[in-house]
């Protein structure tokens, strides 16, 4: 619906190492990342109390702007319409940048929907952002939140969603689809499940990636995003990681894999959206 161009798999960053050995390496994971084409960068004022986008703007220093793709979010506890613009100019300054390419409302509060999505036009309109989106909405949140910020689109919504969790394909995927909203699926791996999910597969994800020459991890994400609309963001601080996501966006899956992955984790019965 943008018209903007997004790698479908970027680089999620809650969690990453803040301080210590680790810090060093999670940088130039990032940096190693977008190298790959895993431009999409995702991060939310939360994320360190803000020491995550500070991380963020020190792993992109001297890296074309245009070449990236930059989210962040904010707080629902911020959402006010001063407050959200606020927020907006506090994380442009982490990030050392001078505009966002999209700026999420990283789950509902209390703050009026109108109101955030007013600050959000707002935000547009003075280049601060060039689109806006909503996190942890279900199909009809999402809907509303279309709906308040008139004439400016609405351009994602980023969502819990792995192989463990799919309850969104019943409705929001499609009804997203449908309207031109980019789902992104947030924690594809299901953070420590990943294992558990492998196992109770029974070497199916093992099976479709021996075929492609590829990784069960690099199965997941293509099977993530198999569809147009859909992206994902896991998070990697390590090189090796990042290096084995990265592979997974050259990887198509056929549709006997996909009936396969289908058939081990169903979508189960169309419930409420989950979130961490
Ligand atoms: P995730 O991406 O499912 O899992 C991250 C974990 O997987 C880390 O421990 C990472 O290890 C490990 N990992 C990644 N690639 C790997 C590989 N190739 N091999 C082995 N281990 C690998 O979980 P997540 O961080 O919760 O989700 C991803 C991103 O989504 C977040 O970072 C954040 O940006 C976003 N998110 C958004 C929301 C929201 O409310 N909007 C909520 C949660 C997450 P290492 O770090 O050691 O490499």
């Amino acid at each position: 619906m943008t018209g903007a161009r997004v790698p479908v798999i970027g680089q999620g960053t809650w969690d990453m190492p803040e301080s210590g050995s680790r810090l060093q390496e999670a940088k130039e994971a990032i940096r190693r990342g977008i190298e790959l084409g895993m431009t999409h960068l995702d991060t939310a004022e939360m994320y360190g109390s803000g020491r995550v986008e500070e991380l963020l703007g020190e792993a992109i220093a001297g890296i074309a702007r245009e070449r990236l793709f930059i989210t962040t979010k904010v707080l629902p506890s911020n959402a006010s319409y001063s407050g959200t613009i606020a927020a907006a100019d506090r994380s442009l300054k982490r990030l050392r940048c001078e505009y966002l390419d999209l700026f999420l409302l990283h789950w509902s509060g209390s703050f009026p929907l109108e109101e955030t999505m007013c600050a959000f036009a707002s935000l547009v309109e003075r280049g601060k952002t060039r689109f806006v989106g909503v996190s942890n909405f279900d199909a009809e949140a999402m809907l509303e939140a279309a709906a308040h910020l008139g004439s400016v689109p609405l351009a994602c919504n980023q969502v819990l969603y792995n192989l463990g969790e799919r309850a969104i394909d019943h409705r929001l995927i499609p009804l997203a689809r449908e309207r031109g909203i980019a789902v992104v699926a947030y924690t594809p791996f299901g953070r420590g499940r990943f294992a558990r999910d492998r196992r109770a597969a029974g070497g199916t994800l093992e099976r479709v990636a021996a075929k492609h020459d590829a990784t069960a991890r690099q199965v997941v994400l293509a099977f993530l995003t198999r569809e147009p609309n859909l992206f994902t963001i896991p998070k990697a601080a390590r090189i090796a990681h990042v290096e084995e996501n990265a592979g997974a966006g050259e990887l198509a899956l056929d549709a006997g894999d996909i009936a396969a992955i289908e058939t081990a984790f169903p979508r189960g019965r169309p419930g409420p959206l989950a979130m961490l």
